[in-house]
């Protein structure tokens, strides 16, 4: 699957708000988005009037940038949302969440989720002992997630694993930092997602 490979920074000037995307460097002074914290581009500092949709659409946008999923395939992520039991928006959430390449980033093995993605791709993640090298990957409850041996010893994530504490670990996921493995606990439910998203505003956007 197709990826988006321009600029972090401005992904977050554009949605107007920290997504988070650049790792310990969003905690530091160099952020871009505290440093210009309006929209990208020549016209970025103009005001100007946001319709309905626009809200509608940047809260759809936020959270495909979030996870670092292009629309085709957010689309489908909305579809099955929408297909299976439950509340749309938090089926929604609770799909992007289980995505490997994110619990890697929530289990502290990757400082983002771009990074995560890396490490699936490159084998270095192990579910149930048997490598998986797709970033969509869905985990479910029971499952064991692991990294490769020799991947134990990557100086990122060392220094990643050391700044878990600071993201936390979500309750529906439990680390053993000594062992690095994660399990999963639970299917995410709404309550242990933490990220300021409103999903009303994304189902409302794709049922208009
Ligand atoms: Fe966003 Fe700031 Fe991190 Fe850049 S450094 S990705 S602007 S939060």
């Amino acid at each position: 699957m197709a990826r988006y490979i321009g600029p972090a920074c401005k992904l977050c000037r554009r949605e107007g708000e920290k997504l988070f995307l650049k790792g310990d460097r969003c905690y530091t002074d160099k952020c871009a988005f505290d440093r210009r914290p309006y929209p990208p581009g020549q016209h970025g500092q103009r005001r100007v009037k946001v319709t309905e949709y626009g809200i509608r659409l940047r809260e759809k946008q936020k959270v495909r940038r979030i996870y670092g999923i292009l629309e085709r395939q957010f689309r489908k992520y909305f579809a099955e949302a929408d297909r299976v039991k439950g509340v749309t928006g938090e089926n929604l959430l609770s799909l992007l969440e289980r995505r490997l390449d994110n619990v890697a980033y929530r289990l502290g093995f990757a400082a983002t989720r771009a990074d995560g993605r890396q490490l699936v791709r490159h084998g270095h993640l192990f579910v149930n002992g048997k490598p998986v090298s797709i970033p969509s990957f869905l985990v479910k409850k029971g499952d064991k997630v692991t990294l490769h041996t020799r991947s134990r010893e990557l100086g990122r994530v060392k220094v990643s694993v050391e700044g878990v504490e600071r993201r936390g670990v979500p309750e529906w996921l439990e680390l053993d930092k000594a062992g690095l493995a994660g399990t999963v606990r639970d299917n995410p439910v709404r309550e242990a997602i933490t990220l300021p998203i409103k999903e009303q505003l994304i189902v409302e956007f794709y049922s208009r």
